[in-house]
């Protein structure tokens, strides 16, 4: 039992880990820099990480320039004051992203035309065959260690990771909680220190102030991914852009 809580702790911190600091906060909002090599090494790291549910970092950070931009409207591609339910947003947002993944979404914008890809390496981890060896080594995982079959209810949230993360923060980011400050839509904070999603459900703040690195604005407010980003810029291997 011990290694499957282990397991699933550690998918969960590594795919939110990978989500907020590259996908979003370095791909999306470009907070800070890093050279090529890193970047190439933390774009393998969401390979790994996301496994199965792999996002397409330039995808992503299209799709999530449209939530920025369309906040809470009926542009907006996941916002949960449009859509009646999580699985209609999830769906949704899964539409939008596939057109941007096929080229037929907003892929010419001066904000795409900026952003790295790396194809091979796409074409590969958006393959079936990828998802698929992700997919039976965690069913392998779990035949082997879970004690029994109960356990085995976790998998759904494995294969789906990555959107399951960005689904809830989508939902209850701009749905629950409190409001620092008036942004014009229904952006919150869903909590004070948010220790299961790396601060991405500081939507309040970071609808504020979008391209700075710390989520967390009041003295009571914790973002757990900033000392690791404040770590990452004192080891020089990213560079903070717009300060703290
Ligand atoms: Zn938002
Ligand atoms: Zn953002």
């Amino acid at each position: 039992m011990v290694f499957i809580i282990t397991f699933f702790i550690l998918h969960w911190y590594s795919s939110a880990f990978i989500q907020s600091f590259f996908q979003h906060r370095y791909m999306a909002h470009k907070m800070f820099t890093m050279s090529k090599f890193w970047e190439k090494f933390f774009y393998l790291l969401t390979v790994l990480f996301q496994g199965s549910s792999f996002l397409h970092p330039k995808s992503y950070a299209i799709l999530h320039h449209e939530h920025h931009t369309h906040s809470d409207t009926e542009h907006d591609p996941h916002s949960p004051h449009v859509f009646k339910d999580i699985f209609s947003l999830m769906w949704n947002t899964k539409r939008i992203y596939t057109e941007i993944q096929q080229g037929s979404f907003k892929n010419e914008t001066a904000f795409a035309k900026r952003l790295m890809a790396w194809p091979t390496v796409d074409n590969i981890a958006h393959g079936f065959g990828l998802r698929f060896l992700f997919a039976i080594s965690y069913v392998a995982f779990y035949i082997k260690f879970a004690p029994n079959y109960w356990w085995f209810l976790l998998l759904p949230i494995h294969f789906l990771m990555g959107p399951i993360h960005g689904a809830f923060i989508n939902w209850c980011g701009h749905k629950y909680g409190y409001k620092n400050f008036d942004n014009g839509d229904q952006s919150k904070n869903t909590f004070f220190w948010d220790l299961f999603f790396m601060g991405e459900c500081f939507q309040n703040n970071h609808h504020r102030y979008p391209c700075r690195a710390n989520f967390a604005v009041k003295w009571y407010e914790f973002d757990i991914l900033y000392p690791i980003i404040i770590s990452l810029s004192k080891l020089r291997i990213i560079r903070l852009v717009h300060g703290t």
